[in-house]
Protein backbone atom coordinates (compact mmCIF):
# COMPACT_ATOMS: atom_id res chain seq x y z
CA UNK A 1 0.00 0.00 0.00
CA UNK A 2 1.63 3.55 -0.63
CA UNK A 3 1.29 5.84 2.04
CA UNK A 4 3.31 9.37 1.09
CA UNK A 5 3.27 12.81 3.04
CA UNK A 6 2.92 15.61 0.49
CA UNK A 7 1.58 18.50 2.10
CA UNK A 8 0.80 20.68 -0.98
CA UNK A 9 -1.56 17.25 -2.20
CA UNK A 10 -3.39 18.12 1.65
CA UNK A 11 -6.56 20.41 1.19
CA UNK A 12 -6.37 23.36 3.28
CA UNK A 13 -10.15 22.52 4.45
CA UNK A 14 -9.27 19.34 5.75
CA UNK A 15 -6.69 21.03 8.01
CA UNK A 16 -9.12 23.94 9.03
CA UNK A 17 -12.04 21.46 9.64
CA UNK A 18 -9.37 19.40 11.31
CA UNK A 19 -8.64 21.93 13.56
CA UNK A 20 -12.26 23.13 14.47
CA UNK A 21 -13.12 19.57 15.18
CA UNK A 22 -10.26 19.30 18.17
CA UNK A 23 -10.91 22.61 19.27
CA UNK A 24 -10.90 21.34 22.81
CA UNK A 25 -14.03 23.39 23.86
CA UNK A 26 -16.37 21.60 21.59
CA UNK A 27 -15.50 18.35 23.58
CA UNK A 28 -15.64 16.64 20.57
CA UNK A 29 -11.86 14.66 21.07
CA UNK A 30 -8.96 14.94 23.64
CA UNK A 31 -4.96 14.99 22.82
CA UNK A 32 -4.37 12.63 19.98
CA UNK A 33 -7.82 11.02 19.69
CA UNK A 34 -10.04 11.54 16.20
CA UNK A 35 -9.30 12.17 12.82
CA UNK A 36 -10.94 12.96 9.44
CA UNK A 37 -10.44 12.46 5.60
CA UNK A 38 -11.26 13.70 2.63
CA UNK A 39 -10.60 12.41 -1.07
CA UNK A 40 -7.69 13.77 -3.29
CA UNK A 41 -8.89 13.34 -6.64
CA UNK A 42 -10.75 9.64 -7.25
CA UNK A 43 -7.72 7.50 -6.00
CA UNK A 44 -5.99 8.61 -2.80
CA UNK A 45 -7.08 9.82 0.61
CA UNK A 46 -5.45 12.15 2.65
CA UNK A 47 -6.00 10.86 6.10
CA UNK A 48 -4.40 12.22 9.34
CA UNK A 49 -1.57 10.88 10.78
CA UNK A 50 -1.29 8.75 13.52
CA UNK A 51 -0.20 10.50 16.81
CA UNK A 52 -0.85 14.13 15.39
CA UNK A 53 -3.38 16.22 17.59
CA UNK A 54 -6.46 17.90 15.65
CA UNK A 55 -6.55 21.15 17.01
CA UNK A 56 -3.37 21.82 16.42
CA UNK A 57 -3.83 20.12 12.70
CA UNK A 58 -1.36 21.39 9.87
CA UNK A 59 -0.85 20.33 6.12
CA UNK A 60 2.03 18.25 7.10
CA UNK A 61 -0.19 16.23 9.74
CA UNK A 62 -2.16 14.30 7.01
CA UNK A 63 -0.35 11.37 4.74
CA UNK A 64 -1.95 10.03 1.22
CA UNK A 65 -2.90 6.90 0.71
CA UNK A 66 -3.75 5.04 -2.05
CA UNK A 67 -7.60 4.29 -2.16
CA UNK A 68 -7.46 0.97 -4.09
CA UNK A 69 -4.74 -0.81 -2.20
CA UNK A 70 -6.26 -0.07 0.79
CA UNK A 71 -9.76 -1.03 -0.36
CA UNK A 72 -7.72 -4.33 -1.57
CA UNK A 73 -6.62 -4.71 2.48
CA UNK A 74 -9.99 -3.89 4.29
CA UNK A 75 -11.59 -6.90 1.21
CA UNK A 76 -8.74 -9.07 2.30
CA UNK A 77 -9.96 -11.92 4.67
CA UNK A 78 -6.42 -13.05 4.98
CA UNK A 79 -4.91 -9.45 5.97
CA UNK A 80 -3.37 -9.49 9.87
CA UNK A 81 -3.43 -6.63 11.79
CA UNK A 82 0.46 -6.94 11.96
CA UNK A 83 0.48 -5.97 8.15
CA UNK A 84 -1.79 -3.57 8.11
CA UNK A 85 0.59 -1.26 11.03
CA UNK A 86 3.56 -2.08 8.42
CA UNK A 87 1.27 -1.00 5.95
CA UNK A 88 0.10 2.19 6.68
CA UNK A 89 3.48 3.42 7.09
CA UNK A 90 5.48 6.13 5.08
CA UNK A 91 8.57 3.82 3.22
CA UNK A 92 11.03 5.96 2.15
CA UNK A 93 12.29 9.49 2.23
CA UNK A 94 12.50 12.30 4.56
CA UNK A 95 9.35 11.48 6.38
CA UNK A 96 9.87 7.61 6.77
CA UNK A 97 8.26 5.65 9.59
CA UNK A 98 5.07 8.65 9.58
CA UNK A 99 2.09 6.25 9.99
CA UNK A 100 -1.44 6.76 8.88
CA UNK A 101 -3.95 6.84 11.76
CA UNK A 102 -4.64 3.52 12.60
CA UNK A 103 -8.20 3.92 11.90
CA UNK A 104 -7.85 4.72 8.28
CA UNK A 105 -9.25 1.57 7.21
CA UNK A 106 -12.37 3.34 8.63
CA UNK A 107 -11.91 6.21 6.38
CA UNK A 108 -11.65 3.85 3.55
CA UNK A 109 -14.75 1.78 4.40
CA UNK A 110 -16.52 5.19 4.41
CA UNK A 111 -15.15 6.73 1.40
CA UNK A 112 -15.43 3.62 -0.77
CA UNK A 113 -18.85 1.29 0.64
CA UNK A 114 -20.05 4.35 2.24
CA UNK A 115 -19.77 6.72 -0.64
CA UNK A 116 -18.29 9.85 1.38
CA UNK A 117 -15.66 12.18 0.35
CA UNK A 118 -15.73 13.87 3.51
CA UNK A 119 -15.05 11.82 6.88
CA UNK A 120 -15.17 13.00 10.14
CA UNK A 121 -14.23 10.26 13.13
CA UNK A 122 -14.60 11.48 16.73
CA UNK A 123 -15.32 10.39 20.33
CA UNK A 124 -17.73 13.05 21.84
CA UNK A 125 -17.47 12.49 25.73
CA UNK A 126 -21.38 13.19 24.77
CA UNK A 127 -21.74 10.35 22.69
CA UNK A 128 -19.15 7.64 24.31
CA UNK A 129 -21.05 7.93 27.26
CA UNK A 130 -23.94 6.75 25.88
CA UNK A 131 -22.63 4.36 23.47
CA UNK A 132 -20.77 2.91 26.20
CA UNK A 133 -23.95 1.14 27.64
CA UNK A 134 -25.64 -2.01 27.40
CA UNK A 135 -28.89 0.06 26.74
CA UNK A 136 -26.27 1.99 23.64
CA UNK A 137 -28.23 0.28 20.32
CA UNK A 138 -31.69 0.87 22.01
CA UNK A 139 -31.40 4.36 23.09
CA UNK A 140 -31.06 5.54 19.02
CA UNK A 141 -34.22 3.13 18.27
CA UNK A 142 -36.03 6.69 16.78
CA UNK A 143 -35.06 10.51 16.48
CA UNK A 144 -36.11 12.58 19.51
CA UNK A 145 -36.24 15.93 17.50
CA UNK A 146 -37.39 16.99 13.47
CA UNK A 147 -33.27 18.28 13.28
CA UNK A 148 -32.00 15.09 14.42
CA UNK A 149 -34.10 13.02 11.60
CA UNK A 150 -33.29 15.47 8.98
CA UNK A 151 -29.63 16.20 9.71
CA UNK A 152 -28.13 12.27 11.21
CA UNK A 153 -31.00 10.21 10.12
CA UNK A 154 -30.44 6.90 11.49
CA UNK A 155 -27.35 6.16 12.53
CA UNK A 156 -25.40 2.51 11.88
CA UNK A 157 -24.59 0.82 14.85
CA UNK A 158 -20.74 -0.86 15.00
CA UNK A 159 -20.15 -2.96 18.67
CA UNK A 160 -17.57 -2.47 19.80
CA UNK A 161 -14.05 -3.70 17.72
CA UNK A 162 -10.48 -3.13 18.26
CA UNK A 163 -9.62 0.12 16.22
CA UNK A 164 -7.37 -1.30 12.78
CA UNK A 165 -8.42 -3.78 10.59
CA UNK A 166 -11.36 -5.28 12.84
CA UNK A 167 -12.89 -1.86 13.33
CA UNK A 168 -12.52 -0.95 9.80
CA UNK A 169 -14.13 -4.38 8.51
CA UNK A 170 -17.30 -4.00 11.25
CA UNK A 171 -17.79 -0.44 9.75
CA UNK A 172 -17.76 -1.22 5.97
CA UNK A 173 -20.15 -4.89 7.25
CA UNK A 174 -22.72 -2.07 8.75
CA UNK A 175 -22.75 -0.05 5.73
CA UNK A 176 -23.23 -2.50 3.53
CA UNK A 177 -26.46 -4.07 5.35
CA UNK A 178 -27.69 -0.45 5.31
CA UNK A 179 -27.01 -0.09 1.90
CA UNK A 180 -29.10 -3.89 1.21
CA UNK A 181 -31.72 -2.76 3.40
CA UNK A 182 -32.08 1.06 2.03
CA UNK A 183 -30.50 1.13 -1.03
CA UNK A 184 -28.70 4.99 0.80
CA UNK A 185 -25.68 4.53 2.90
CA UNK A 186 -26.09 5.76 6.38
CA UNK A 187 -24.67 10.10 7.28
CA UNK A 188 -23.45 8.58 10.72
CA UNK A 189 -22.16 5.11 12.20
CA UNK A 190 -22.15 4.64 16.15
CA UNK A 191 -19.12 2.98 17.36
CA UNK A 192 -19.77 0.96 20.61
CA UNK A 193 -17.45 1.92 23.51
CA UNK A 194 -15.90 4.05 21.31
CA UNK A 195 -17.98 7.42 19.13
CA UNK A 196 -18.70 8.24 15.81
CA UNK A 197 -17.77 8.39 12.20
CA UNK A 198 -20.12 11.48 10.18
CA UNK A 199 -20.16 10.27 6.05
CA UNK A 200 -20.25 13.07 3.97
CA UNK A 201 -19.71 15.31 0.52
CA UNK A 202 -17.89 18.39 2.31
CA UNK A 203 -16.97 19.60 5.17
CA UNK A 204 -19.42 21.67 6.24
CA UNK A 205 -21.70 18.65 6.29
CA UNK A 206 -19.84 16.05 7.59
CA UNK A 207 -19.64 19.06 10.88
CA UNK A 208 -23.08 19.30 10.63
CA UNK A 209 -23.66 15.67 11.89
CA UNK A 210 -20.86 15.52 14.09
CA UNK A 211 -22.21 18.70 16.11
CA UNK A 212 -26.36 17.32 15.75
CA UNK A 213 -25.46 13.86 16.87
CA UNK A 214 -23.78 15.54 19.77
CA UNK A 215 -26.99 17.81 20.71
CA UNK A 216 -29.10 14.54 19.98
CA UNK A 217 -26.69 12.47 22.36
CA UNK A 218 -27.27 14.66 25.34
CA UNK A 219 -31.04 15.50 24.27
CA UNK A 220 -30.84 11.33 25.57
CA UNK A 221 -29.06 11.67 28.33
CA UNK A 222 -31.19 14.57 29.70
CA UNK A 223 -34.60 12.73 28.86
CA UNK A 224 -33.55 9.29 30.79
CA UNK A 225 -32.55 11.69 33.34
CA UNK A 226 -36.31 12.71 33.80
CA UNK A 227 -38.41 10.20 32.46
CA UNK A 228 -38.84 7.63 29.37
CA UNK A 229 -37.78 9.50 26.19
CA UNK A 230 -40.28 9.55 23.55
CA UNK A 231 -39.02 8.29 20.69
CA UNK A 232 -40.49 9.18 17.20
CA UNK A 233 -41.01 6.26 14.89
CA UNK A 234 -38.11 5.66 12.71
CA UNK A 235 -40.21 5.25 9.49
CA UNK A 236 -41.44 8.88 10.63
CA UNK A 237 -38.05 10.43 11.12
CA UNK A 238 -37.58 8.94 7.43
CA UNK A 239 -39.85 10.67 6.21
CA UNK A 240 -39.43 13.63 7.80
CA UNK A 241 -36.06 13.65 6.46
CA UNK A 242 -37.08 12.80 2.95
CA UNK A 243 -39.81 15.29 2.83
CA UNK A 244 -38.72 18.31 0.00
CA UNK A 245 -38.46 20.98 1.98
CA UNK A 246 -36.37 19.20 4.85
CA UNK A 247 -34.17 18.03 1.78
CA UNK A 248 -33.68 21.92 0.72
CA UNK A 249 -32.91 22.99 4.34
CA UNK A 250 -30.28 19.86 4.85
CA UNK A 251 -28.32 20.92 1.78
CA UNK A 252 -28.35 24.44 2.67
CA UNK A 253 -27.41 23.33 5.79
CA UNK A 254 -24.82 21.09 5.33
CA UNK A 255 -23.49 22.15 1.70
CA UNK A 256 -23.89 18.34 0.99
CA UNK A 257 -26.05 15.87 -0.83
CA UNK A 258 -29.66 15.95 -0.80
ZN1 LIG B 1 -11.46 6.44 17.30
Amino acid sequence: MTVRLDASKVPAELVRLTSRLGDPARDLVVLAEGNTSTLVGTDQLAVKASGARMDRAVAADFVLVDLDEAAAVLADPGATQAELTRLLAVESGPYEGRRASIETLLHVAAATTGLASWVAHTHPTAIVGLVSTLEGPALWEGPLFPDEAVVVGTPAWVGYEEPGLALGRAVAGAIRDRLELTGVPPRCVLLGNHGLVALGSSSEEVEAITVMAVKAARTRALALSVGTPAWLDAGLGADLAARGDEVERRLRLTGGRP
